[in-house]
């Protein structure tokens, strides 16, 4: 409740400043964001202060934003849609909620398999999804691939999150493109029989039990890996870079795309293709501790700290295709 009607009050005041701001002649841009306000902030105020461009913005969760651009359809505020996940960028444009962008900067900016094929959204930050380990009950050497996690040796050691969340949704679905359905099952169904307990909610959940002594192996996203380890140095866990002789690790991005209906879609164009440009991308990777997606820029030292990795060279717009297939072979597999 109290979360809808702050949303409806930003809304209303977005709505008020942002028919004063047209009446006025000047020159701004509306956002929605579903990465949040204390990492995107900063980048916005950077912009304004730069170019003279007013940012407006309102943030909630990726299903909600999308939920709202479609009932709003032509007459929406929204230039852009900042979200996280290669699905939720696929399902925005598959909704057509995005317009297809021909840009020569985001061209040389974003790598080609972070964006998609159609040019409807483009990568920002990249976000490795890896195994994080027990330093007090494993050896590095006894990890090798996501696949190896369900070998007999992690039975009762495994934490999982949900399959609930779009993060493992995308990794299944990453899992599908390269091995197939009946593979991938084979293996989701072996991770569900090492489960060690209940998937957890979120990534720091599983991360706190390993470090609790509740299992032993896990899978997730290394920024929440270095929020927790900033915050308590001491825990007994590290990061291991699977499928290193194979396919490499699944990578997945945060990013952008421009509305269908912008109001501004000049002046969101230029936006978009600061926040790829080097400038920017310091700013956009490191607030979160993900990779630029820019590869002239180098990572946050602490990132960097993790060591190099082969990433999945797979674009990640196979994320959002074979999600619908990924959900529901969690479900089959029980995975839950
Ligand atoms: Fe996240």
């Amino acid at each position: 409740m109290i979360k809808t009607s702050v949303f409806a009050v930003i809304c209303l005041t977005l709505g008020a400043t942002f028919s004063a701001a047209a009446a006025a002649g000047e020159p701004e841009l509306v956002v929605y964001s579903a990465r949040k306000e204390h990492l995107i902030k900063p980048l916005f105020d950077a912009y304004s202060a730069k170019n003279g461009i007013q940012i407006k913005f309102i943030t909630d969760k990726a299903g909600p934003l999308q939920v709202r651009l479609i009932a709003e359809g032509a007459r929406t505020p929204a230039d852009l849609l900042i979200t996280v996940d290669a699905g939720n960028l696929w399902r925005a444009a598959d909704a057509g909620l995005l317009a297809a962008i021909d840009s020569p900067v985001l061209q040389a900016n974003v790598p080609g398999r972070f964006r998609d094929p159609e040019n409807r959204w483009f990568g920002l930050a990249v976000r490795a999804r890896t195994i994080v380990y027990s330093t007090d009950r494993v050896k590095p050497e006894e990890l090798s691939t996501y696949e190896a996690l369900g070998d007999l040796q992690w039975k009762g050691r495994l934490c999982l999150r949900t399959s609930k969340k779009v993060y493992n949704q995308s990794l299944v679905a990453m899992m599908i493109a390269r091995l197939g359905e009946e593979q991938t099952a084979k293996f989701v169904r072996a991770w569900v029989d090492n489960l060690a307990t209940t998937p957890f909610s979120n990534d720091t959940r599983v991360m706190k039990a390993i470090g609790a002594g509740q299992c032993d192996v896990g899978i997730v996203n290394t920024y929440y890996y270095g929020r927790l380890m900033k915050k308590d140095p001491s825990l007994p866990l590290a990061l291991f870079w699977p499928n290193q002789t194979g396919s490499g690790v699944h990578v997945n991005i945060s990013g952008a795309g421009v509305t269908k209906h912008a109001k501004h879609p000049q002046a969101a164009v230029k936006f978009l293709e600061w926040l790829s440009s080097e400038e920017a991308q310091r700013l956009f990777a490191d607030a979160n501790m993900e990779y630029p997606v820019n590869p002239r820029v180098k990572p946050d030292p602490r990132v960097a700290a993790w060591g190099e990795f082969k990433q999945d060279p797979i674009n990640v717009s196979q994320a959002g295709r074979l999600q619908a297939k990924a959900v529901m072979l969690m479900d089959r597999a029980g995975y839950k």
